[in-house]
């Protein structure tokens, strides 16, 4: 008989499970989600993970035999041991052993990462970031998530807290932001930054599409699709939210001379209105010879990114 080797990867956020098998070229093979049921408590998402694996490899037939398994997750990891320090979004899980809790129930070996930085992985291996070995990678949505990818591997810094971009200061004295200090990144290039600068331009009276809806009902994507209807407010906002990103982009640029970002996320739909800002801007925040190197550019593998990065990683850390 002939033996598939293939790679299981997990991502785990606070709503759904999504988990897939791969080959070692990077193909998906067998894909599932389901919801994460995170108020059952953690042993109960752990058996769930687990549950999500060896179904799969039952799906994928006599033969398939998997190699090793890698958990995304949307919280703080220690890396070496797999465990899952603190969890925003998943109530209760608090020093999760994870690694070893999904070790002992499906015998095979597990690698754990942050979600943002698994995404980072799977966009560097098989998506936007292919062949650059220095890069960043951006995911834009309700927050703003950054995964670092340096010398081909992920940058996790002292304790596993690196790759925040989304938290780099660009005003000192700006707007709040969700971490509860001011003028981060993600205060001007995140959900509520766009839409706070919708509401300001809407205050002058200028006329746009955005007001019919109502304030509270408000999205990023009806700012991108305002914009596709060539509405000036929706058009200025984006462009203003590519500036800032390309303020941050260009400090990074600075320190760490990255080839390449790649930028993801719910609000990257919009990335036509906003990316030549980015790049204009990013010429004017770094330096001549660090900005000519980076190119910044669309991600490529969607909602998907985690999991394959997840499967990368268990591939290569064995
Ligand atoms: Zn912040």
């Amino acid at each position: 008989m002939v033996h598939m080797k293939l790679f299981a990867g997990i991502d785990l956020g606070g709503t759904n499970i999504k988990s897939g098998l791969l080959s070692r070229d990077g193909k998906i093979l067998i894909e599932k989600s389901v919801p994460s049921e995170v108020n059952a408590g953690v042993d109960h998402v752990l058996d769930r993970m687990a549950d999500c694996v060896k179904d799969s490899l039952r799906e994928a037939g006599e033969g398939a035999m998997i190699e090793g398994v890698g958990v995304g997750v949307a919280g703080l990891v220690e890396f070496e041991r797999g465990i899952l320090l603190e969890a925003p979004n998943l109530p209760g899980w608090q020093r999760i052993e994870v690694k070893a809790e999904l070790q002992k129930r499906l015998g095979m070996n597990v690698v754990v990462e942050n979600d943002a930085n698994a995404a980072a992985l799977g966009e560097y291996a098989y998506g936007a970031g292919q062949g650059a070995t220095e890069m960043l990678m951006i995911t834009l949505g309700t927050g703003v998530g950054g995964g670092l990818i340096l010398n081909g591997k992920v940058y996790h810094g002292s304790i596993g807290a690196a790759g925040e971009f989304g938290h780099m200061t660009i005003q000192y004295d700006g707007p709040i932001c969700c971490c509860g200090r001011r003028g981060c990144v993600e205060a001007f290039v995140g959900k509520m930054g766009i839409l706070r600068n919708v509401q300001e331009k809407l205050k002058s009276g200028r006329p746009s599409l955005l007001r019919i809806i109502d304030v509270s009902k408000r999205t990023p994507k009806d700012v991108s699709a305002a914009a596709e209807r060539n509405d000036q407010v929706a058009l200025e906002v984006l462009a203003e939210t590519g500036t800032y990103l390309g303020i941050g982009i260009g400090n990074v640029a600075n320190l760490l001379n990255i080839q390449r970002v790649v930028v993801g996320g719910g609000v990257a739909g919009a990335h036509d209105f906003f990316l030549e800002s980015t790049r204009e801007s990013l010429q004017k925040a770094a330096l001549r010879t660090a900005a000519d190197e980076v190119e910044v550019v669309k991600a490529l593998l969607g909602e998907n990114a985690g999991m394959i990065g997840a499967a990368y990683l268990a591939m290569t850390e064995q």
